[in-house]
Parts: structure tokens; C-alpha cells; sequence
């Protein structure tokens, strides 16, 4: 099929809400390449999905080995590669989060948790953060702030209030004890990239401790070693009762999961739950490589490195249309003192793809792999894009 009518197609069936006008087949490592042959550097990676890059080696090998052993398994069975999965992830994740439960999505995550929150305090009551986004089905809508996302769904949730992030004055007088959690990013992503502060993260601890509620930490994007922490949360010491991922945990195939305490987890009762295809092996092979890859592979302190790398790369380029530069690890925004649209095409010209965050934010999520001389690339390339 041409490029030509493979846009022709998307257009008369696709879904309507987007108008693509570049077609890419085939990618490597932190590269991408379209239809004319153009090569990118992708500093968007699906919005943070491809965690090991596009063609790893060892996934895709695992994921046809797995594709062809066994692609179905519902959890009324035993599988070993979903057990082994669960186990690492539970491990690496820390104490208390013991327990997990796999579904598709990082919107299926946060229903999951909604539902455990509910069901393991006994009260409605939810807090989320102004600006805040949690995703797009009902319940995890209704812990997203953007009015241009809710209001054609409205009434959602009723029992949903929101605080200022990072402000502990309002959040210590919104939660009681008829509170059943706080859900809160740790870096507030399609916000701009906006990382909490210590004393607004520990606080948001305390208070929910104190009053018999629960801490949700969305980690669906800021999780699985995006930051240069397996969960950008590892940084505050800040254990949450229950923590939610998607994204980059399984490389690209879809999944979701709902880490949670053992406490959390037995409040379900049997039947209280449940996804068809979540924690599907396939999904968990893939899982495994990239728990593997972030570990013993060194992708951890990686993307710490180079995260550093690029914000500080980002920083030195001193233009004055930036207002901020912020981000941990390999999640980061570029605050412009304008509308970030222009230069996030003007950036696709130059070869870089983007994400847009806000009016006014270019975020930049590559693929943890992205090495040291693509960096220095795209900073390269954003400072000439800035003095254009
Ligand atoms: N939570 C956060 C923090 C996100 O950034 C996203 C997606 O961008 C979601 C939830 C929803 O994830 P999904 O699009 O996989 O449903």
C-alpha cells in the first residue's frame, strides 16, 4: 500500500479524531522512519510506551517464542510466565505492594484501583489533583481535571474533589474520614511535567494514613524506570497503598496493572474484578524483558544518566522563548513562553518527534534506550529549532 492510500484509508475509517500526515512501517532503537525514507529521533515513543525502543531484539524474540508456546490464559488458570511476572513486579515495586492486578490500559489500571479504594475503606470519597489526568473510561475520567476531556460526559463521578497539586494546605483540609484515597501523580505528565514536591508527596502520606484513607500513585507514566527510579515515587520514599502502570511496562504490547497491598487486595470479594484479556502471557512475556532489561540490562541508571543529560542539555540552550525547563529522568517538558504547537512541528521538520503537554509544554519521553549521541542530537536540533 502506498503512503498515499494508507493516509486515504485512516482518513474514511478511522476513528475521526485524528488527522495523521506522516505513515511509519519500521523503526529501531530511538529512530523512526517514514514513508519518504525521512529518519526521526523519537522523543515521544507513543507517549512514553516504547520503553525499549521499536525492534528489540530480545522482545520481539520473546514475544514470538511466547506467541507461539501459549497467547491465551485467563487467570482461573495457573501460567507460569504470569506468576513469575507478577512476582518480579511486586518486587521491584517494594513493599507494600505485594499484590497485582493485570488488565490493558492505564485507565483500566486506575478503575481498578477506584474500585479497590472503595471496596477496601468502605467510603466514596476520592481526591485528585487540579490539572491531573488519570485517562478517558468514566471512572478515571473523573479524576481528570481538563474540562475538554469531562464536560461532554458530565455528570461523572460526583464524589470526586480536586486540590492544587503540591498544595498541602488544601489538600490537608480536603481529606477526612470519610475519604477513601488520594490519587495523585508523582510527575504530573500531560499537565506539562510537573514533578512533586517532597513535602506535598509526604504529606499526601501522612494525612490519608492518618484519616483511614488510602494514597493512589498513578505511575502510568512516570513508572518502569522512566525517571531513572523503577517508580519515580522510589525517590520520595513514599509508599502508596496502591500504585498503578501501563505505558512502557510491557514495550509497546498493551497492558495495565494494579499494584496493591495485601490488605487492599483481600477487601475485593471473589468476582469484584476482572479483565478477559488482562494478564494475558503474551503481554507478560513481554513484561519480563523489560523488568529484565531495566535491571540486570542497566536501562535504570540509563535513563537516569541520560535524562540528565538531556535536561541539562535542554537548560544550556538559554533561549529566551523558554520559561522552564523541568523533568526527572527521561520525562521531561520544555515550558515555551508561547504555543508549543509550532516548534513541535517545527521539531518534526528537523527530525525530532515530540509531545505536546498542555498549550505551551514540548515533552520529551524517547525510548530509555535513546543513547548519548541522540541526545546531544535532539538538543542540537531544539536549539536551532529555538533560534529559527
Ligand atoms: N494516567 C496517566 C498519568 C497517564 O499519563 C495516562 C495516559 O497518558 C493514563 C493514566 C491513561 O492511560 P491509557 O491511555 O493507557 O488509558
Amino acid at each position: 500500500m502506498t503512503a498515499a492510500e494508507v493516509l486515504a484509508l485512516e482518513a474514511a475509517h478511522g476513528s475521526t479524531l485524528f488527522e495523521p500526515s506522516l505513515v511509519f512501517e519500521r523503526g529501531s532503537g530511538a529512530l523512526l522512519y517514514d514513508h519518504l525514507g525521512h529518519e526521526y529521533i523519537d522523543c515521544a515513543a507513543g507517549i512514553g510506551v516504547a520503553s525499549l525502543g521499536h525492534g528489540h531484539q530480545g522482545l520481539t524474540a520473546a514475544i514470538a517464542r511466547q506467541a507461539a508456546a501459549l497467547m491465551v490464559c485467563p487467570p482461573s488458570y495457573g501460567n507460569g510466565v504470569r506468576a513469575e511476572f507478577v512476582s518480579r513486579l511486586s518486587e521491584l515495586a517494594g513493599e507494600p505492594l505485594t499484590r497485582v492486578f493485570l488488565s490493558n490500559s492505564g485507565t483500566e489500571a486506575n478503575e481498578a484501583a477506584i474500585k479497590w479504594a472503595r471496596v477496601a475503606t468502605g467510603r466514596r470519597k476520592l481526591i485528585a489533583a487540579k490539572r491531573g489526568f488519570a485517562g478517558r473510561s468514566h471512572g478515571s475520567l473523573a479524576l481528570t481535571w481538563n474540562a475538554a476531556y469531562r464536560r461532554p460526559f458530565e455528570p461523572l463521578d460526583g464524589d470526586v474533589s480536586f486540590v492544587s497539586f503540591d498544595d498541602v494546605d488544601e489538600l490537608a483540609a480536603a481529606v477526612d474520614d470519610d475519604t477513601a484515597a488520594v490519587v495523585l501523580e508523582v510527575v504530573q505528565g500531560e499537565a506539562g511535567v510537573h514533578p512533586a514536591s517532597r513535602e506535598f508527596l509526604t504529606q499526601a502520606r501522612r494525612l490519608t494514613a492518618q484519616h483511614g484513607a488510602l494514597l493512589v500513585l498513578d505511575e502510568v507514566q512516570s513508572g518502569v524506570g522512566r525517571t531513572g527510579n523503577f517508580l519515580a515515587a522510589h525517590a520520595y520514599d513514599v509508599k502508596a497503598d496502591i500504585v498503578t502502570l501501563a505505558k512502557g511496562l510491557a514495550g509497546g504490547v498493551p497492558i495495565g496493572a494494579t499494584l496493591m497491598s495485601d490488605a487492599v487486595a483481600m477487601a475485593m470479594p471473589k468476582g469484584g474484578h476482572g479483565s478477559t484479556f488482562g494478564g494475558n502471557p503474551l503481554a507478560c512475556a513481554a513484561g519480563l524483558v523489560v523488568l529484565d532489561e531495566l535491571t540486570s540490562g542497566g536501562l535504570l541508571e540509563h535513563s537516569q544518566v541520560l535524562g540528565e543529560r538531556l535536561r541539562r542539555g535542554l537548560e544550556a540552550i538559554g533561549s529566551d522563548r523558554v520559561r522552564a525547563v523541568r523533568g526527572v529522568g527521561l520525562m521531561i517538558g520544555v515550558e515555551l513562553r508561547a504555543r508549543a504547537a509550532p516548534v513541535i512541528a517545527g521539531l518534526r521538520r528537523r527530525g525530532v518527534l515530540t509531545v505536546g503537554a498542555g498549550s505551551t509544554v514540548v515533552r520529551f519521553l524517547p525510548p530509555l534506550v535513546i543513547t548519548a549521541e541522540q541526545v546531544d542530537e535532539v538538543i542540537d536540533r531544539v536549539a536551532l529549532e529555538l533560534a529559527a
